[in-house]
């Protein structure tokens, strides 16, 4: 019985003061990042000094010898650059979009803008009339009506979906197979009812993807506030025309680099965690929250515990992934040359969903490390965090899946990124230094665990 009760105690004390120890380490990085951060510092460089980040262009250059740079500075233990291959569009000079010789409003000109790795109008544009649908299936009944026209996809994200992302899922179809559903019906150009949330002047561009065998024609995105123009018109006027130019182009590809850094670890330095960003943006602006913010998190995370004094039992890596909006090829050469070195990942973190306030953290992979990490939310809870519950990972972390590796997304609040997402609006002036701050720490607090205790 005395025995017993002695061990009892000696285990009860064990576990607290490992608690007390997790407790007072995480308070210190929050206390670190949010007295001496220097994540918003590194996003105003990489986005106000640096600008956009089209893959293949200048803006990518820079913004890879700016990541390398950094990490350096940092005293990082390894910085290194992964060539790659990406495509590289170009969107030309300004698009034209117009209502042409509407009954009720004459000509009038329409905010858009092309879609990444569409093909252009050329000088010559495309004059047509348009018909609209809502989703594929409305596409496919009208059948021989689409031939010569031009399709307006127009579903809205459902705004009563809470998680906006879950209404982005919903309707991103229409802008990255519009173009081949409609081309094999006949249409000659697509214009998708931008992804927004709201009713917005300006449109947002994003990803669309050709097929081989069926016709390449272009694909523009409409702002939210003409494609309700447009389709009350149209109710009306079923002949309506319009007329599009676009000037973009697709070029050879070209090369570029995934930027890495790692602190190196000691106990277990070949267990490998990677927390990452995309460092390419599109065009339009400066991508700070898509995906500049995801990018200084990564760097900073390394960076706050190094300055904290922390020595790692495993190897932490921040990589800046190359070509997430256009191609994903840095995520898919990142995992290929995992394989290669034979390099053992027990976990990779992305954050790109903007560096909004943190909420959680979604997973994706054995219900056992999921276990592990629901374990540590009350560790999280003083900082508001409480969301371990959703499904997921991200895009560049992606081919990582294959070999097994645990998936983290970092999940902020996602009621505002969807206004912005890949608009002329995406500046840094819209990130809020301490929510960029918070979201830094809430990572690196994730990886100390991550780190200290493993996920098996
Ligand atoms: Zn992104």
């Amino acid at each position: 019985m005395y025995r017993s009760l002695l061990l009892f105690s000696f285990f009860a004390c064990s576990t607290s003061f490992a608690q007390n120890n997790d407790q007072t380490t995480i308070r210190e990085i929050f206390n670190q990042a949010l007295s001496r951060g220097e994540s918003h510092n590194m996003l105003r460089e990489l986005c106000v000094d640096i600008g956009p980040r089209l893959s293949g262009s200048p803006g990518a250059a820079a913004a890879v010898e700016w990541s390398r740079h950094k990490m350096n500075e940092y005293g990082f233990d390894s910085v290194w650059l992964q060539p790659v291959m990406v495509p590289h569009w170009v969107r030309g000079q300004q698009e034209i979009g117009r209502i042409v010789n509407s009954k009720k409003i004459g000509n009038k000109e329409v905010s858009i803008t092309s879609l990444g790795g569409s093909i252009g109008t050329g000088p010559a544009g495309i004059s047509a009339s348009i018909i609209e649908v809502k989703n594929f299936d409305e596409l496919k009944q009208l059948g021989a009506k689409v031939q010569g026209k031009i399709v307006f996809f127009n579903r809205p994200m459902d705004p009563t979906k809470i998680n906006t992302f879950a209404a982005y899922g919903g309707a991103v179809d229409q802008r990255g197979n519009g173009a081949v559903e409609a081309a094999k019906l006949g249409a000659v150009a697509v214009l998708v009812r931008s992804m927004g949330t709201g009713i917005e002047p300006y449109p947002h561009t994003g990803g669309m993807r050709y097929v081989t065998g069926v016709k390449l024609i272009p694909g523009v995105a409409i702002s939210t506030k003409d494609a309700e123009l447009l389709s009350k018109l149209l109710k009306d006027e079923k002949d309506l025309q319009f007329y599009l130019e676009t000037h973009c182009q697709i070029l050879e590809d070209a090369p570029s680099f995934n930027v890495v850094g790692e602190i190196r670890g000691g106990e277990y330095k070949d267990e490998i965690i990677v927390v990452g960003g995309h460092l390419d943006s599109w065009d339009l602006a400066q991508g700070a929250h898509d995906d500049g913010a995801g990018c200084v998190q990564s760097i900073e995370v390394l960076r706050l515990l190094k300055s904290m004094g922390y020595k790692p039992k495993r190897t932490i890596r921040a990589v800046m992934f190359m070509n997430e909006e256009n191609g994903l090829r840095g995520g898919t050469k990142y995992a290929e040359l995992a394989l290669q070195n034979k390099e053992k990942h027990i976990a990779a973190i992305e954050s790109d969903r903007g560096g909004y306030t943190p909420r959680g953290f979604t997973m994706s992979g054995s219900e056992n490390s999921k276990s592990i990490i629901k374990s540590w939310k009350p560790l999280f809870e003083p900082y508001d965090l409480w969301d371990f519950n959703q499904e997921g990972g991200g895009a560049d972390i992606g081919p990582l899946i294959s070999q097994g590796v645990f998936q983290i997304g970092y999940l902020p609040d996602s009621q505002r990124y969807f206004s912005i997402h890949h608009t002329p609006e995406d500046t840094f002036d819209k990130v809020d230094k301490r929510e960029l701050e918070l979201g830094s720490a809430s990572m690196a607090a994730l990886v100390y665990l991550i780190d200290r205790y493993g996920l098996k």
